[in-house]
């Protein structure tokens, strides 16, 4: 099915810019003779230009299986993203050892955060707090952030030295870290130039992807859908995250096929905190009636506090910075090596790591 592809040199998937990125991926679908459905936003890159989400369909269009690869929902996550599709386009060749089987690629489901180097949307909306059901409202948020707001969001310019890890330090040690992480990344819906902002109304990412998903999900009959992130775990590695519980027999299934097991959001763990508003949530959901199994692919960058440190120097930046916002401002950087170191190391073991869970997603949806 793939041709192989050496392990080093994987680097070059990586492109500069969002722009580029888009463009390599609208040109690699090209080469499949597969259309590329563009989806505008309403908000402009740096340079003024559109800004898209972009999804392609390749393989036979009555296929029973489909692999669904979605890529920078958190905008500054879309380099990897991009660089695992590119990388996925290169190496795929359409034969029968893949028929019945067709595959959806997403291209930055977050463009404005992609192209302006933002975890966030235009609305400093984080998109894996805003896929909520029916039933849930964009309002509360937890205690605890509502009391270390002023921490986490300072009203005024990032500064190197803000005393950061000794209050960190402080609130975990009067809290216990899995609950500060928990309060503070889980999601909230009343800070709206905070951080891990849910919204106040479906974002434009969300109304596109519910307006589409019935058509990309068409008449198939099984999917497995990849959700590429980083920025937790360990460096170089991933896991496999689901908000859904598996039946054993599933859980069973997925071990035979895929190498790491994927890991509860529910469960207790020191690692994975619980979000409201979850994308893969609200695919499932939408998916009731078909074999449909959603794994957040979750590739570790740095630490934890210095994720967050990373997050929310930029936050500041972004929204206290006086002036014409300048890409190369050290928050900016740092935000972006946050999300996607430049070693090369990483970067071809990453890469290498993506294409083995692909193939292996690819097996498990063609089983049974
Ligand atoms: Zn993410």
């Amino acid at each position: 099915m793939q041709r192989k592809i050496k392990t080093q040199g994987r680097e070059l998937f990586f492109r500069e810019s969002y722009e580029e990125s888009r463009d390599a991926f609208r040109k690699a679908v090209d080469h499949h003779q597969a259309p590329v459905q563009s989806f505008a936003c309403s908000a402009l890159g740096p340079d003024g230009g559109p800004l898209t989400v972009d999804c392609a369909m390749i393989g036979g269009n009555h296929a029973a299986n489909l692999v669904m690869l979605s890529t920078g929902l958190h905008g500054a996550e879309g380099p990897l993203g991009s660089a695992v599709l590119l990388q996925f386009l290169e190496s795929l060749r359409l034969d029968e050892s893949l028929n019945n089987t067709r595959f959806l690629l997403i291209h930055s489901l977050n463009p404005y955060g992609h192209a302006h180097g933002r975890r966030f949307d235009a609305e400093n909306i984080d998109l894996n707090r805003n896929f909520l059901l029916p039933e849930e409202s964009y309002s509360g948020s937890p205690e605890i952030y509502q009391t270390i707001n002023p921490f986490l969001n300072p009203q005024k310019p990032p500064q190197h030295f803000s005393g950061f890890l000794f209050n960190a330090a402080y609130y975990i040690a009067r809290y216990g870290f899995q609950k500060v992480q928990q309060a503070i990344a889980g999601g909230q819906y009343d800070f709206e130039q905070g951080l891990f902002f849910g919204g106040h109304t479906a974002s434009e990412t969300k109304q596109i992807v519910e307006q589409n998903w019935r058509s990309w999900i068409g008449d198939v009959r099984r999917v497995i859908h990849l959700d590429f992130h980083t920025g937790l775990g360990k460096w170089g590695t991933y896991q496999l995250l689901s908000n859904h519980e598996f039946s054993r027999e599933h859980q069973a299934e997925l071990q035979t096929h895929f190498s790491h097991l994927p890991i509860m959001k529910t469960q207790e763990n020191n690692i994975v905190y619980q979000t409201k508003g979850d994308f893969g949530h609200w695919c499932h959901q939408q998916s009731a009636e078909i074999d449909y199994c959603y794994l957040n692919a979750e590739f570790g960058t740095y630490g934890p506090l210095q994720m967050l440190r990373a997050l929310r120097n930029e936050n500041q930046y972004h929204h206290w910075f006086p002036g014409v916002p300048n890409p190369e401002h050290w928050s900016k950087k740092n935000l972006l090596e946050a999300f996607c170191p430049t070693s090369e190391k990483w970067r071809n073991q990453v890469l290498e790591q993506s294409e083995q869970l692909i193939q292996q997603a690819v097996r498990y949806v063609r089983s049974e």
